[in-house]
């Protein structure tokens, strides 16, 4: 499916940046088509303008005395040697040719159809024309000095030009196609790195999905094979089959926070989740969760101790930095034995709030202290899960960190125990 889009987005970029090329070098070819056209027509119009005597070719233009500094004005881009290259035709008011620079005139016909236009108008044409076979640029205007009336016509052979055009085309047409080459590869790289993320998410998806249905089965499967159990003992009562009712109570409340926990996860996922920015009072937070997790402490002989600096304000969420502190303690009760020891630390320091939770129970292993806090991932999948663990505590515990541009991580080691470390920004910009 990702190669199909690869090579359709690459063809996508291909076409964009091509057509982006070819405009680009349709402008430039333009202006120099112009910028040769405009200065020829001048040169041509100041080439009549020096005709004073219909029996005389004009010295245009004017061979230079000395050394020409700075000719901005005749030097077109060709460099055309106009000297040698311009010709003159001039007529009387019949049409007869009175003087030119050629030595015969080729195709008069022609030259006599222009001519005749112009003095109808009395007024001038310039155009691109085939004479003899040849493509010139001429001018054919109406001359009337002096008392003499008349028609001169100076034109040039653009073979020049076009050899010139011819060969700023072929470069254009070969560039092209090597930067068609250059933008394909180009394409595919920038088509790579814009799939890149919908790649990674795509797979995160995928990979959700299929770990949720396997996470919602289990609960599912234990609840239908202590409910069979159940429907065997017909003639029991439901005091002889608590055991079986309570092993299904138990996994409906494992199915109930697994559900919550997916819910908030898409959520996260789609940017979904409302969040409040209010000031309230950490330390008193902290104080609660502490007492409601105190029997539970309790009733694993664990030893629980808190110290908790009094009244540190902050800023956020109070819902979601409650239920930070929760997944961290709920976490130290699952994962540490009877008769162990848990204590919960929070303070300020500069601008952040330190929570700690330390406890001496089973560690967790050096390979899996990074992958603890990915989705899904629990340290022994089979043994925590009886834990009525969902390997989703830790991956919204580091969400909710992340909100508040703080940190989180944990110092572990296997039989020893784990000291989580949570810094949280108090005051965000
Ligand atoms: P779970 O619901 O399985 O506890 P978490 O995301 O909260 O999911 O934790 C992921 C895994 O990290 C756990 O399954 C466990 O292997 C490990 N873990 C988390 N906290 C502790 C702890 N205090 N001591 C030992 N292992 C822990």
């Amino acid at each position: 499916m990702f190669k199909k889009l690869h090579l359709k987005l690459t063809l996508n970029i291909t076409i964009v940046l091509v057509v982006l090329v070819a405009i680009y070098s349709f402008i430039v070819y333009g202006f120099i088509y112009r910028g040769n056209k405009n200065p020829a027509q001048l040169i041509l119009r100041e080439a009549v303008s020096h005709v004073s005597d219909l029996n005389e070719i004009p010295d245009y233009p004017p061979k230079p005395k000395r050394f020409p500094k700075n000719n901005h004005k005749t030097v077109n881009i060709f460099n055309l040697k106009f000297n040698k290259d311009l010709h003159y035709v001039l007529r009387n008011t019949d049409l007869t040719i009175t003087a030119t620079t050629l030595d015969e005139v080729f195709d008069d016909d022609s030259l006599k159809k222009y001519a005749l236009k112009v003095l109808k108008t009395k007024g001038s044409l310039t155009i691109t024309t085939e004479i003899n076979e040849e493509s010139v640029r001429m001018i054919t205007a109406y001359i009337n000095k002096n008392g003499i009336e008349g028609i001169a016509q100076v034109f040039y052979n653009r073979d020049a030009e076009i050899f010139f055009m011819t060969r700023l085309m072929t470069t254009f047409i070969t560039i092209g196609l090597l930067s068609i080459i250059v933008l394909v590869i180009i394409s595919w790289y920038l088509a790579k790195k814009a799939l890149e993320p919908i790649k990674k998410s795509w797979q995160q998806q995928k990979d959700f999905v299929a770990d949720a249905s396997h996470e919602l089965r289990t609960p599912l499967t234990v609840i239908q094979t202590n409910l069979e159990v159940l429907e065997s003992c017909e003639n029991e009562t439901i005091a002889d089959n608590k055991q079986w009712l309570d092993n299904a109570y138990a996994e409906t409340r494992v199915m109930s926070k697994l559900i919550d926990d997916l819910l908030l996860l898409a959520k996260i996922d789609a940017k979904q989740v409302a969040l409040e920015q209010k000031e309230f009072n950490i330390s008193k937070i902290a104080v609660e969760v502490s007492a409601q997790m105190y029997p539970l402490f309790k009733k694993k002989s664990i030893v629980f101790t808190t110290s908790i600096v009094d009244s540190i304000n902050f800023n956020g969420d109070e819902t979601r930095i409650k239920q930070l502190i929760i997944v961290l303690l709920e976490n130290a009760l699952k994962y540490t034995q009877e008769e162990g020891k848990v204590s919960l630390t929070l303070e300020k320091k500069d601008n952040k709030v330190i929570i700690l939770v330390e406890d001496n129970g089973i560690g967790i292993a050096h390979e899996d202290k990074e992958r603890i806090f990915d989705r899904f991932y629990r340290a022994d999948k089979a043994r925590f899960r009886e834990e009525g663990g969902t390997g989703l505590g830790l991956s919204i515990a580091s969400w909710i960190t992340s909100l508040y541009d703080g940190a989180i991580r944990v110092e572990s080691e296997i039989g020893k125990g784990s000291k989580f470390h949570v810094e949280l920004k108090i005051y965000r910009k």
